[in-house]
């Protein structure tokens, strides 16, 4: 399954709930990425210069990190991929890996809302954790690239015929079960609710 959404739409605080949820390993590539500014890799060194900037870490990076988490052991049964893909080629390029180990998606989880009110959330929470993208100039580029670029990956996945298209704005308990009583029809499995 994978999860897209906007800056600010909640992808991250969803990701983590409905995985836990459905029993899936949830890997977040901008959470890979920060972990690994924290801990100046060589990886966090060179993709802290795109973040800050709000651009897109380069396919070349981003394609390789995303290979080599997937080829571990605790995504065998099913994984919620969150930030990725955010390119057309980064969607050729899951398709090569998926395809590789005999896998297929089954679901992709667009969530929705309105640009003015992610810049004010995104300002709020700058106040909150101090992210050094959570800047105006930085949300406004990320927002633009968001439509410019990954709105072209919702189009191929809705295509396909495995889009499901969530409102993100309401509390967070709301879009997760909302979220959830789609999958359940979805993908005919028993999930627990309001837990
Ligand atoms: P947001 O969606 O709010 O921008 P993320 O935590 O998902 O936040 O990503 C933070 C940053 O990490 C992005 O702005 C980008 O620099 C980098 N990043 C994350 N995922 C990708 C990706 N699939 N391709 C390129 N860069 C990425």
């Amino acid at each position: 399954m994978l999860i897209i959404g906007p800056p600010g739409s909640g992808k991250g605080t969803q990701a983590e709930r409905i995985s836990e949820r459905l029993g899936l390993a949830a890997i977040s590539t901008g959470d890979i990425f920060r972990a690994n500014v924290k801990g100046e890799t060589r990886l966090g060194i060179e993709a802290k210069k795109y973040m800050d900037a709000g651009d897109f870490v380069p396919d070349s990076v981003t394609n390789k990190m995303v290979r080599d988490r997937l080829s571990e052991a605790d995504v065998q049964d099913g994984f919620l991929l969150d930030g990725y893909p955010r390119t057309t080629a980064q969607v050729v390029y899951l398709d090569h890996i998926i395809a590789g180990k005999d896998d297929k998606l089954d679901v992709v989880l667009q969530l929705t809302a309105d640009d003015e009110e992610l810049v004010a959330r995104l300002l709020g929470r700058a106040q909150e954790t101090g992210r050094s993208d959570d800047n105006e100039a930085v949300i406004r580029h990320r927002l633009d690239l968001y439509h410019g670029q990954t709105e072209a990956v919702v189009a191929t996945y809705a295509e396909r015929g495995i889009l499901v298209r969530v409102d993100g704005i309401g509390g967070i308990g709301e879009v997760t079960d909302g979220v959830m009583s789609i999958l359940e029809d979805l993908l005919k499995v028993p999930v627990v609710n309001g837990r």
